[in-house]
């Protein structure tokens, strides 16, 4: 369960810099802005070099995406209890809708329906906060009066009632993920992975199952939801066929059967088999070796994920929201992490902690640079750049993991990043903006295969330490590990003979980019008055307080004012590279000694408060760029073609798959709900 999905530094600069980018060329929509509201942006990407990938190929990830694609309804069900039966109404009225469009009850309607789209459910994929709707529950019932008076759609009372307050009443489940301290997690989270039961019942129960001697421990909880009946018996409903999400787990499986046929290799066909039979059974001992085999597999050029993986989810962390990312390698950019990869032992002996943290010996850290296909369920709209697996540390001391970065994700981020004003408004100077220009897309590149592929998977525990030992600050002093790691690295000469830099000061665009974003521009991204919550956030701020902190004597890092206005003065790269390496020793030290207490007052002291008045400076600086805080994609359209160009369905008759970037972001949404979506049936 620990927490690999990274939103990185390209993501957050890209959410940073977007012009509006509909005039690009239209033979590479790339970038392009698909559409715009409240706080996002929906872009395109395009799947480089699918074309020419053999037939086999593009079956297999025609076959692995239709896979992807029907586990949508698990995760809007996931999120909250009422989202399936919400989406469903709110796409019943906006499709069948004749009133006045331009109505400003319309309007306000069509952005929440936007909103839950891209939240997968009621709340925003990043604050965990409810949508306010800007239209009356008056305007809402009347659609659905004259919606059952024309019989195109009648609900039951006892079934709106509980839609209608999960969009109209602010009190009623207000957060999918409660992460506040103090209070009982699971009874105030709304996502639906436990019913009627509190967090002390849920702690008592797993701690019970669990064996902590165990030295491949089950990751208990991982497919399931925590139940109490109401004769207070606590059980587990599970997530596979025959159970808990049945239908939907079912046309995975169809898919998955579909798919392995067109494999790569006898193993990858195994690594298939083993995840259908853990779909069928739901035994979490057969995820474990599913993971195995899928880590071992690094030969295969098509690869994908498909289940129930990170636990962002699940206020203790334990449930995986289901996802899934079909890719294949890009072979040239691989090349990069190849080398890094092959170079982890240099890396994890020179690094700056305790030598009895380091591992003596790194195992199979496998990274390469990838190309999505299709992006699903917790991974969509909004996505990753980066990701390492399997999250089960056992298998990742024994066997290793893997590593990726979805490098076309990353491209359409920087194409659809060029000139809107944000290097302007913040950055100190035009030596500096220089310097960001020329350097930040290969430096933050470069910190996103260092913090996947050697940061995470660095270190090590002292022994008869619990890995949950950090708890509710796990995930945030993970990250915030992984980051220095990248960070102490990414300024290291050994780069420039690696070959994977050309300039020494290079380093430095990410250096000034990660100190403005963990000091004031991630803020645009939090709402005056409120504290940082989420776990990449509350890193980025943590690393950049106390470096600034402590550099404070030495003048290190400033923020000063220049005609009222506060900038980021990085005095001394030198130094701020050692006070990264001397904070990366104490965050390895806290977490290979299970430092609780220390992990927890870095996080309060640094990582959480934040500064009002600098918070509303950024915030009105922001506002007058009209950038989105929040980036998402649509996916292409993938159609099977017989030897005319006509689609088909006949899978004998497949000659090609053809992939199109035409389809915009709410008819996306609708065809998913319609072609896509088994438990709503
Ligand atoms: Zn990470």
């Amino acid at each position: 369960m620990k927490l690999h999905k990274t939103i990185t530094m390209a993501a957050v600069l890209a959410t940073a810099t977007t012009a509006m980018a509909n005039n690009l060329d239209p033979n590479n929509p790339s970038g392009t802005v698909v559409d715009r509201f409240a706080d996002i942006e929906v872009l395109r990407y395009v799947v480089h070099g699918f074309e020419e990938l053999t037939l086999n190929q593009k079956k297999f990830i025609y076959y692995l995406t239709e896979a992807a694609l029907q586990g949508r309804d698990i995760l809007w069900d996931q999120n909250g209890k009422y989202n399936l039966p919400l989406r469903q109404l709110l796409e019943t009225v906006y499709v069948n809708y004749d009133g006045d469009k331009n109505s400003e009850e319309f309007k306000a309607f069509e952005k929440y329906l936007k909103q839950v789209e891209f939240g997968n459910g009621a709340y925003h994929h990043y604050s965990m906060d409810k949508f306010v709707p800007g239209f009356s529950a008056e305007w809402l019932e009347q659609q659905l009066k004259n919606l059952s008076d024309k019989n195109i759609y009648k609900v039951d009372a006892n079934q709106l009632r509980p839609v209608l307050s999960l969009i109209f009443d602010p009190k009623f489940m207000p957060k999918r993920v409660n992460q506040a301290a103090g209070e009982d997690l699971i009874l105030t989270s709304a996502c639906n992975l436990y019913e009627n039961i509190s967090q002390p019942e849920v702690e008592a129960y797993y701690a019970a199952l669990k064996d902590t001697t165990d030295l491949t421990p089950i990751s208990y909880g991982l497919n399931s939801r925590l139940v109490k009946t109401p004769d207070g018996v606590i059980m587990e409903e599970v997530y596979r066929l025959g159970g808990y999400y049945s239908a939907a787990i079912e046309r995975i499986i169809d898919n998955l059967e579909k798919a392995k046929k067109y494999a790569e290799s006898p193993q990858q066909a195994a690594v298939i088999d083993e995840l259908i039979k853990f779909y069928t059974t739901g035994d979490l001992k057969l995820f474990d070796s599913y993971s195995i085999l899928w880590t071992e597999d690094t030969d295969s050029q098509v690869d994908f994920i498909n289940g129930f993986i990170e636990s962002y989810g699940d206020p203790l962390g334990m449930t995986g929201s289901w996802e899934s990312i079909v890719n294949f390698r890009d072979e040239t950019a691989s090349n990069r992490t190849r080398v890094l990869a092959s170079n982890a032992q240099w890396f994890e002996s020179n690094s700056p902690v305790d030598p009895r943290f380091r591992k003596p010996e790194v195992k199979g850290v496998s990274a390469k640079v990838i190309n999505a296909a299709i992006l699903a369920g917790d991974s969509y709209p909004a996505t990753p750049i980066g990701i390492n697996l399997p999250n089960a540390n056992w298998i990742r001391a024994a066997h290793g993991s893997k590593s990726v970065t979805i490098e076309n994700i990353t491209r359409a981020y920087d194409d659809a990043s060029h000139g809107n004003g944000f290097n302007e408004e913040f950055v100190i100077d035009e030596p500096t903006r220089e310097l960001l220009d020329k350097y930040l897309f290969i430096t933050d590149n470069l910190h996103t295969d260092l913090h996947e592929c050697l940061g995470h998977g660095s270190g090590r525990l002292l022994p008869g330490v619990d890995p949950d030992a950090l708890k509710a600050h796990g995930s945030t002093l993970e990250e915030t590990r992984a980051d220095l790691f990248a960070l102490y690295y990414l300024a290291d000469p050994k780069l420039i003979e690696m070959g994977l830099l050309d300039n020494p000061d290079a380093y430095k665009a990410e250096y000034y980019k990660y100190m403005l974003n963990g000091l004031m521009t991630q803020l645009m991204r939090i709402e005056l008055g409120k504290d940082v919550e989420e776990a990449h956030m509350r890193n980025r701020k943590l690393i950049a307080e106390w470096v600034l902190e402590h550099g404070a004597a030495d003048n290190v890092v400033q923020l000063i004012k220049l005609d009222d206005k506060t900038f980021v003065k990085i005095n001394d790269y030198n130094k701020l590279r050692d006070l990264f390496g001397q904070l990366l020793g104490e965050i390895q030290r806290i977490k290979s000694e299970g430092d609780y207490a220390a992990g927890e007052a870095l996080v309060e002291k640094y990582a959480v408060k934040v500064n009002p008045e600098l918070h509303n400076e950024v915030l009105a600086r922001y506002a007058t760029l009209d950038i989105a805080p929040y980036k998402g994609f649509v996916n292409p359209v993938y159609t099977a073609v017989d030897a005319n160009g006509n689609p088909t369905d006949n899978e004998s008759e497949i000659a090609d798959i053809k992939v199109t970037y035409t389809e915009d972001y709410i008819p996306q949404m609708l065809r998913y709900s319609r072609d896509y979506s088994p438990l709503t049936k």
